[in-house]
């Protein structure tokens, strides 16, 4: 039988400015990126609300590949989560200008049947109260991917924690696993991260590709070459997602697969970061990640 993936977090709209363009209204969010890359591996459920302004053509967008979205709540009265940002100094950092959590406000997740017996669940960036509401939702012990940002280290540092110990795989980018481990080398970083009870962490670099921290051992894994940046947005969820959808599909969740799960979140989350949303991924598909995959394990090679 397959293993079903749950995914928890944001679902959005950005307005988002980058060095080369700009876009209103995209389609966004930590579940929305997740979930469209998760969902070329694995069946995969999405959790969330969204708010009366929420287009049935993103419904539909993130229903394709046979998404099940009946745990997306709509609330007709409220707004769609809305988060706009900046990148400056040619994608070297990026701002935040404005978060509006708008329905998520006191959002408390409930789960379908189906959602709730899922083998493998992926908790999506959003604040802790809302990825632990649904941790202690399931009715299965399911393998369990958390990640987060730095806005929830900062203001829901505690909670962050308590969830990190019940995360078989915490995903951080590097300045994040910095700034919650108090530690400023990067390896000191991840270990730590493991010492606070996750049991294995990936900390992400961005161009530089991520490394795994992990009983077994260390690893790590290379970015694909992406020479045209046109929008970073995403990169992280899409990882996240690309990893949960694979470990899913082979329902195997050992040191070794961690590791060829990674190669492939990689190869799906260079597809997102040449296109705003996720259209890159889509419009390009299976045969690209994986072509993309092929060539991360290649230049890896000695
Ligand atoms: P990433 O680039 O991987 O950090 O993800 C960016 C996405 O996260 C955007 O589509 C935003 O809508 C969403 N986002 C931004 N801030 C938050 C937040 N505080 N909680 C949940 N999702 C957020």
């Amino acid at each position: 039988m397959e293993n079903r993936l749950l995914i928890v977090g944001s679902v959005a709209y950005d307005n988002i400015r980058t060095p080369v363009d700009s876009v209103e209204w995209a389609l966004g969010g930590s579940a929305s990126y997740a979930a469209l890359a998760s969902s070329f591996f694995a069946p995969t459920s999405v959790c969330g609300i969204v708010g009366g302004d929420f287009k049935d053509s993103d419904m539909a967008r993130l229903a394709r590949r046979g998404t099940d979205v009946s745990d997306i709540e709509v609330d007709p009265a409220g707004e769609t989560f809305f988060w706009s940002g900046m990148y400056h100094d040619n994608f070297s950092s990026r701002e935040s200008l404005e978060t509006r959590v708008n329905v998520y406000e006191n959002y408390v997740p409930k789960l379908g049947e189906s959602s709730r017996s899922a083998e493998f669940l992926l908790l999506g960036n959003i604040g802790p109260d809302v990825q632990k509401c649904a941790l202690d939702s399931m009715k299965s012990d399911p393998f369990v991917i958390l990640d987060t940002m730095d806005l929830w280290i900062e203001i829901a540092n505690s909670p962050l924690r308590e969830l990190v110990k019940r995360a078989d795989i915490f995903v951080v980018n590097d300045s994040e696993a910095k700034k919650l481990s108090g530690e400023r080398n990067i390896i000191r970083a991840g270990e730590e991260l493991l010492r606070m009870g996750a049991k294995s962490a990936i900390v992400k670099a961005g161009e530089y590709g991520a490394m795994l921290f992990h009983l077994d051992g260390f690893f790590a894994v290379p970015a694909y070459p992406v020479r045209e940046l046109r929008d970073p947005t995403g990169a992280g969820d899409t990882f996240a997602g690309a990893l949960a959808g694979v470990l899913a599909s082979r329902g195997q969740t050992g040191f070794r697969q961690i590791r060829e799960a990674m190669v492939t979140a990689a190869a799906a989350a260079s597809m997102t970061v040449e296109s705003f949303s996720s259209d890159k991924l889509e419009e390009a598909g299976l045969g690209e990640i994986l072509r993309r995959a092929e060539y991360v394990r290649k230049i890896s090679e000695i």
